[in-house]
């Protein structure tokens, strides 16, 4: 099949590079120069691992090429995706669909014979709607069916995702359109992927609701985490012991500093707008979007407590600065807020993360990215894990406690990550989250 994918960023590139790699013909088209050159020099963007491999051998092979021409990327295309980007609008916290409609409008004059419009965007219900009325309104001669298929993929582990899903949900009420979206995701078909038809706002409406119930168990584990500690519980056996119960399921239910990303934020206070409209309020949703605001602040005063409740003219080494491993995404990550906090209580910040050098660069001007952690532990008087990525893991700790102030050697591991006697035995004094059996 010819497809053309609109959008080059982590939903696109990916996407269309699986879709490449089951032997479809996708031309991915990105508004990004930069982006563009960037990719026909066989080099990504972004951070994922595989990814770059993948590009490279699909390219090569012929069936994976950049474009910043909509017109013949559409024109030839029995299916075009949407895959650009669904920020939260400034001010208001709903989805801006700015860019979905933008290019709505840039696909329209050039769809020819019938032609699926796949939104993979994620989009508030009644989107589709729109998107058809804009190309009916452009292109009044256009045949085509507009579908919602929302993606369901992880950065950091999106190639696996996109090609093992858990199902792939594909709203559409046109015979045509179902069976050119069965035949695109057929070798997902083959290795028996779950296909669910719905209605095209169902659809809409179901990636919002993931999303949101996933939020929500983020924050559920993290709120008990804070009553473990005033009681003397331990949050980590608390979630096993629920996570043996299949109907619970073991997922999801790692105490942290609260949940970030491109997605979970700014999708549970889109549909929670969405749902205020539509009189039909979502209270545990709205009610998860507050205490998640609350907790990045509240564990930055976790780490001044940990200092003895003074930090101006202290360092702080930061350990992990992207909102998850395995990713150079900053967006609404929770290091931002943290970190904001520690510099509004005078603290000086040096900070290391393995790939979000240029992010952080950009959000975080005031503090030192330094090129290794032990760098970042330099008279430290305090390090906070605030995100997990495996290297840490196996860090030398004797050396980062010799780089840090022998006054105060306190590591905050706002992840868990850590086995706290072996942290206590090296010279730490070690804090973690939900530990009230530690204290
Ligand atoms: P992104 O910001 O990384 O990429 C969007 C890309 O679209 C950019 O490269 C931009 O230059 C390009 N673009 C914008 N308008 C364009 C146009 N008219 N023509 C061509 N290119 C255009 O965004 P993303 O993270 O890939 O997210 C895309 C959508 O997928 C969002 O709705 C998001 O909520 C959803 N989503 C994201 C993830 C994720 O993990 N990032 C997972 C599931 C769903």
């Amino acid at each position: 099949m010819h497809i053309a994918m609109i959008g080059a960023g982590y939903v696109g590139l990916v996407s269309a590079t699986c879709f490449a790699d089951f032997g479809h013909d996708v031309v991915c088209v990105d508004k990004d120069p930069n982006r563009l050159n960037t990719l026909r020099g066989g080099k990504i963007p972004i951070y994922e691992p595989g990814l770059e491999e993948l590009v490279k051998s699909n390219a090569e092979a012929g069936r994976l090429h950049f474009s910043d021409d909509v017109g013949s990327a559409t024109g030839r295309a029995d299916i075009v995706f949407l895959a650009v980007g669904t920020p939260s609008r400034h001010g208001d916290g709903y989805a801006d669909l700015t860019f979905v409609y933008e290019a709505a409008r840039e696909i329209a004059p050039h769809l020819s014979d019938f032609t699926v419009v796949v939104t993979k965007s994620t989009v508030p219900v009644g989107t589709g709607d729109e998107v058809e009325r804009i190309i009916r309104d452009v292109n009044p001669a256009a045949q085509c069916a507009v579908v919602s298929n929302p993606e369901f993929l992880r950065e950091g582990s999106a190639i696996e995702d996109f090609k093992k899903p858990d199902r792939i949900i594909i709203g559409t009420d046109d015979q045509r359109a179902q069976s050119i979206m069965e035949e695109v995701y057929g070798p997902l078909c083959a290795n028996e992927a779950p296909i669910l038809f719905t209605g095209r706002r169902t659809a809409e409406l179901t990636k919002y609701a993931s999303n949101a119930f996933l939020a929500m168990k983020i924050t559920f584990i993290n709120e008990m985490a804070d009553l473990c500690e005033r009681v003397g519980a331990d949050v980590l056996s608390v979630a096993r012991g629920m996570g043996m119960d299949a109907r619970i399921g073991d997922r999801f239910l790692q105490a942290g500093p609260g949940y970030g990303g491109s997605c979970f934020p700014k999708d549970s206070t889109a549909l929670t707008n969405m749902a205020q409209d539509s009189d039909s309020p979502l209270r545990l949703v709205e009610t998860t979007v507050a205490i998640n605001d609350q907790r990045r602040r509240a564990m930055a005063r976790k780490v001044i407590r940990a200092c003895g409740g003074r930090v101006r003219g202290r360092r702080i080494g930061i350990l992990g600065l992207t909102f998850k491993p395995d990713t150079d995404d900053m967006r609404e990550a929770p290091s931002i807020p943290i970190i904001r906090t520690l510099l509004d209580a005078g603290a000086i910040i040096r900070a290391y993360d393995p790939a979000a050098v240029a992010g952080a660069n950009n959000t975080l001007r005031e503090i030192e990215i330094c090129p290794d952690p032990y760098a970042a532990a330099e008279g430290a008087a305090a390090l906070a894990v605030i995100t997990d990525w495996d290297e840490f893991s196996s860090l030398d700790l004797d050396r980062l406690r010799r780089q840090m102030d022998p006054a105060s050697t306190v590591l905050v591991d706002l992840r868990n990550m850590f086995d706290p006697a072996r942290i206590t035995g090296a010279g730490f004094v070690y804090e973690a989250v939900g530990r009230g059996d530690l204290i």
